[in-house]
């Protein structure tokens, strides 16, 4: 099969090309970055007045599978991570059975090898069964194909343990990503702790719950020159904390999600659950100091966290529903209407938070157009406008506090390992 990319504005920062290049797309890899290029036989992909980027990479999302196929199944993550523009994602362990041997591991890669769409990475547990007490087989993990360790959705609240872990996985030379939550401080918390919290009469999560962990871990990282990344950050001070390690030389590295540059608090009032995510919204204070976190390098990249969750499991008191927020089908607009449309930063930056930056922190190949290169490429309207309905969602997760939203730039196509995965908006 052969593609031909014509007339669009190439944005690839770490790809040899940048600007108005046509790409030729053949058996699967990008083989020509050319002006002009003309040639018999092969399907043209008009892209005039559009942008032509690297295809985007999700290093922390939720596909459920196995254990709670009624929230979304590799297939349908792989399917609605395509249709947000991404040709690649990493998923958490916290699933049923957990990802926490060879197995489950095996099981992943391979519903997602049938299921096709976005790549599918996934991450192992750090310990077994999450439980946060005897470490999960790390080499074992590893052999099968784990990209990065992680008890995501759980904190490690035993300092020692996470001391041991941090060494133990320098050998293997694996990532630890950390959901940084104190557990005792966040107190069975519902939301930010705050005026919303107070006026809402909901139970608060402060700050610190995320900043001390946040520290700890940096403390860690320095302490035994080990690394660990961060997954998503929230506040303002855990943008302070994490600079300064990063200035000090501590091997850190972290994350963040579109909805907390994107949202704040006050879209809990009415009590909506959607809004429901740990860690929780901020304030807009903490959603600039992010912003800027991201313009200065001092936040990595951007991840979706996407959670995605029943309407049964939502639509109960705000007390009893479950956190999380499905994002993967509007990571690009969010991020692209709060940074970029905003003048906080350049597309090309922004690009690299979404594709480039992550697989270099995985150690995986991606991110970049480049000539020989698997061709994952993502085409953009960035003029296009939408609101956002539950009905056009692709992930069996509708639950997003952006439902009912104007938003703009739009996903148009995604090319995975050239082959159409998503043509005119719509899931092939
Ligand atoms: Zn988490
Ligand atoms: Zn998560």
């Amino acid at each position: 099969m052969k593609l031909l990319i014509k007339n669009g504005t190439l944005i690839n920062p770490h790809g040899e090309k940048n600007g108005a290049y046509d790409v030729l797309i053949e058996g699967g890899r990008v083989t020509k970055i050319e002006k002009g290029i003309e040639i018999n036989g092969a399907e043209i992909i008009e892209a005039a007045g559009k942008h032509v980027l690297p295809g985007f990479f999700d290093m922390h999302c939720h596909l459920r599978e196995p254990g709670y196929e009624y929230q979304e199944t590799i297939r349908t993550g792989a399917m609605a991570a395509a249709r947000g523009g991404y040709a690649a994602i990493a998923c958490m362990a916290n699933t049923n059975p957990p990802a926490d041997c060879a197995a489950v591991i095996g099981y992943i890669k391979s519903r997602a090898a049938e299921a096709g769409y976005a790549k599918v990475y996934p991450v192992g547990a750090v310990t077994a069964g999450l439980r946060g007490e005897a470490l999960a087989e790390m080499g074992e993990l590893k052999e099968a194909g784990a990209v990065a360790v992680s008890d995501d959705g759980r904190p490690m609240m035993d300092a020692n343990l996470m001391k041991n872990v941090l060494v133990y996985a320098k050998n293997f030379d694996m990532l630890v990503i950390s959901h940084c939550e104190d557990i005792l401080l966040a107190n069975e918390g519902h939301m930010n702790e705050g005026v919303v919290s107070t006026e809402l009469g909901l139970k608060g999560i402060s700050r610190a719950a995320e900043e001390v962990m946040v520290a700890r871990d940096a403390i860690l990282a320095g302490t035994y020159d080990a690394r660990v990344h961060i997954a998503h950050v929230s506040t303002a001070g855990s943008v302070e904390i994490i600079r300064q390690a990063k200035k000090a030389g501590v091997k850190v590295s972290c994350e963040t999600a579109p909805h907390y540059f994107s949202a704040t608090d006050e879209a809990v009032r009415g009590f909506n659950t959607n809004a429901k995510v740990n860690p929780p919204l901020r304030t807009k204070e903490d959603a600039a100091a992010i912003i800027a976190g991201l313009c200065d390098g001092t936040i990595d990249c951007i991840a979706t966290d996407h959670a995605p969750h029943h309407e049964d499991d939502k639509n109960v008191e705000f007390a009893y529903a479950a956190s999380g927020i499905s994002g993967l089908e509007t990571a690009f607009s969010l991020s692209y209407m709060n940074l970029v449309k905003a003048g906080k930063m350049g597309l090309e930056r922004m690009v690299s938070l979404l594709s480039y930056n992550p697989c270099k922190i995985l150690g995986i190949k991606g991110g970049a157009i480049t000539q020989g290169g698997e061709a994952d490429i993502t085409i953009v309207d960035l003029d296009a406008e939408y609101v956002l309905k539950k009905e056009d969602m692709v992930s069996l997760g509708k639950n997003t506090p952006f439902l009912g939203q104007k938003l703009a730039g739009k996903v148009i196509h995604t090319v995975i390992g050239g082959k159409w995965a998503v043509r005119d908006g719509k899931v092939i």
